[in-house]
């Protein structure tokens, strides 16, 4: 398997410069004459080998720069996991009043996640769902795409899988 590169700068730099044509491109995919589940399939065979060719340990960008929500049962999960007090853990790590403002359980206060040690998450084994399922490609790709693309600039896999995707349908 040969890996691609992660620059992250780069990334960074063309969702920036090229923000009006991933703009574009979000209509031209809501327009596009694929039904939800041929887009979703095309989609999902697209990212599956660029999700196998990027080294997360080697980005954790993410992990530096989104916020993590999390259920009652991720925190639960995480506390008896990692030995920490729940309510420990509540108190120091999770902020229950923002993230309720966003209609979620939780959402951790620190941005890097404190649980990121280098670029290695230290609680791999019991992290939140929404760190395991990240990024989100499908279901509903089509009407996903905008949140999606913001995360182009962020996130390696992102990026690629929208590149590849531009080039499959001879945007
Ligand atoms: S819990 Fe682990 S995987 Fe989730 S954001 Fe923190 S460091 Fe990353
Ligand atoms: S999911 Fe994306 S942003 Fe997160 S570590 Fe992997 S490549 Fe980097």
């Amino acid at each position: 398997m040969i890996l691609l590169p992660i620059d992250l700068a780069f990334i960074a730099a063309e969702a920036i410069n090229r923000a009006d044509d991933y703009d574009a491109f979000r209509y031209f995919v809501e327009l596009d004459e694929r039904t939800d589940a041929e887009l979703d399939a095309l989609v999902e065979k697209i990212a599956a080998p660029i999700i196998a060719a990027i080294d997360c340990k080697q980005c954790a960008n993410c992990c530096r720069s989104l916020d993590v929500y999390l259920t009652e049962s991720d925190a639960e999960r995480l506390a008896a996991g990692s030995f920490i007090p729940l309510e420990r853990l509540l108190n120091d790590t999770v902020d229950r009043d923002r993230a309720d403002e966003n209609g979620e359980w939780g959402v951790f206060r620190h941005k890097p996640c404190q649980f990121l040690k280098g670029k290695l998450c230290s609680v791999y084994e019991h992290r939140p769902e929404s760190c395991r399922m990240y990024p989100v490609f499908t279901p509903d790709f089509r009407w996903t795409i905008e949140e999606i693309l913001g995360g182009v600039g962020l996130c390696p896999i992102i990026y690629h899988t929208i590149e590849q995707l531009q080039q499959e349908l001879g945007w």
